[in-house]
């Protein structure tokens, strides 16, 4: 038993360490209360680690940074290899545990199911979804990588049209050239082609795109290229510029394009799947407008057909339920978004992606803040029992040994730190 504790305002359970996971627990352990952050992996880093592209090495390095500062703080306290609804239960942490609060900070890691009938069945036979994609390209090459593999063919289809879905197609494409290149004898570091560009890096081996006798992938979205959410909405009260925010996309998208050399096939959404024998070998589209209002209507009649020996469908990612905590179909019932109010549950708040659905790092960071300021209001000037605190510090450190976490955040970070890992 833990002889004695400070005193808390509040004992919040934080689910998920990322960066919405971390910037709440900063901010509530510095306005007195005890935070506890369940993280289901070794690592606390989520999306930054696994989901943004592992040539995003500066700005995963200082999100590390930001993510560790605020996970070693004074009040917070780590548990890793906790996933909340399989090793304990979410009603477990309100009732057994005796949280006061708890804060869903668990991200987006289901990919949004690829709206056409049967599609599933190809999952590894024609079809990939982004998150496990991804995920493998940021870690195929570390030494025990035991997760799934994938063999990138040429001419892939990537359904999609956000910005992750553009980090998609580069992946597909640099992994091509690299590989076209290695076939040459020639050995190309990856992460120095992201930055310089396909054609400028062929050029330094004396080589055109040409030469390499590669289709290429098409990038194929609903709607008009203008249309694309390749930037952030105006703050609020600041009108959008219609015209400006066209302009800024298709620049962005031409950028993109002229350094990675990948199509684009606007206004086409999924209908049909082209299955020979047991393999997805293509998908069937619709043609589209896009009417005055923003809606996506389908043009009767007109279709298109894409052959593909690769379909990626980069159209989105949804929370994982949680058991024990209802969903609305494929999301969580939100009462108030800005509060990050989960409905039905007086003392469970969401922050960052698994409320907002935006894949945007300050985004979840900023919602966190204000999820988290909102809470510090509720905790009503009071403090919590020492013995309350003490019972439920005692259940954290039980957890914390059974997970071999001696409460030492760095050196654990230094201890997990895969090799070849940043
Ligand atoms: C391909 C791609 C490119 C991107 N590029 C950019 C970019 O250039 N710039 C940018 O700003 N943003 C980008 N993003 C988005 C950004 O990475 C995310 O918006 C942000 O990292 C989300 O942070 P989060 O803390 O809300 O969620 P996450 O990072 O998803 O964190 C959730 C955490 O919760 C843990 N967890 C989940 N379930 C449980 C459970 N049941 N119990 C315990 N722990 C759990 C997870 O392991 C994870 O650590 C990109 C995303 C992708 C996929």
């Amino acid at each position: 038993m833990a002889a004695t504790s400070p005193a808390y305002r509040s004992h919040v359970a934080i689910i998920g360490g990322a960066t919405a996971g971390a910037e709440a627990a900063d901010k509530l352990a510095s306005e007195g209360a005890l935070c506890v952050v369940f993280e289901q992996n070794d690592r606390p880093y989520g999306k930054v680690e696994d989901g943004l592209p592992r040539w995003h090495a500066a700005l995963r390095r200082k999100e590390y940074e930001l993510i560790d500062t605020k996970l070693s703080r004074d009040g917070v306290h780590f548990v890793p290899r906790t996933a909340i609804g399989r090793d304990v239960h979410f009603e477990d942490l309100l009732r057994a545990w005796g949280f006061d609060l708890i804060v869903l900070a668990n991200g987006a890691w289901r990919d949004r199911p690829l709206p056409v009938d049967g599609a599933d069945a190809y999952v590894g036979r024609g079809l990939v979804y982004q998150n496990p994609l991804i995920y493998w390209f940021n870690h195929h090459h570390e030494p025990g990588y035991a997760g799934a593999r994938y063999e990138i063919p040429d001419g892939a289809l990537v359904i999609g049209g956000g910005l992750a879905s553009i980090d998609v197609v580069k992946v597909l494409q640099l992994v091509k050239v690299r590989d076209a290149l290695a076939a040459r004898g020639i050995e190309q570091d990856l992460l120095a082609m992201e930055a310089k560009g396909i054609p400028d890096t062929l050029a330094k081996h004396g080589l055109t795109w040409d030469d390499l006798g590669l289709q290429g992938c098409t990038l194929v979205y609903r709607r008009r290229i203008e249309d694309m959410p390749l930037t952030e909405p105006p703050p609020p009260g600041r009108p959008d510029d219609a015209v400006k925010s066209a302009t800024v996309r298709r620049k962005i998208l031409e950028k993109a394009q002229s350094k990675f050399l990948f199509r684009v096939e606007p206004l086409a959404t999924p209908t049909g799947l082209i299955v020979e024998g047991d393999r997805l070998v293509g998908m069937r589209f619709a043609r589209t407008r896009v009417d005055e209002g923003g809606s996506v209507d389908v043009v009767p009649g007109a279709e298109l057909e894409l052959r593909a020996p690769l379909v990626v469908s980069s159209i989105g990612s949804i929370p994982e339920p949680i058991q024990g905590l209802g969903m609305h179909g494929e999301l969580l019932r939100i009462e108030d978004h800005e509060r990050g109010k989960i409905a039905d549950f007086e003392h469970v708040f969401g922050c960052g992606n698994v409320i907002t659905g935006k894949g945007n790092l300050v985004a979840s960071r900023r919602h966190s803040g204000q999820v988290a300021a909102h809470l510090v209001q509720r905790f009503n000037g009071g403090t919590r029992p020492g013995e309350h605190t003490a019972e439920l510090l005692d259940r954290v450190r039980e957890r914390q040994r059974h997970v071999g976490f001696d409460g030492d955040y760095r050196a654990w970070i230094e201890r997990v730190r895969p090799d070849g890992s940043s």
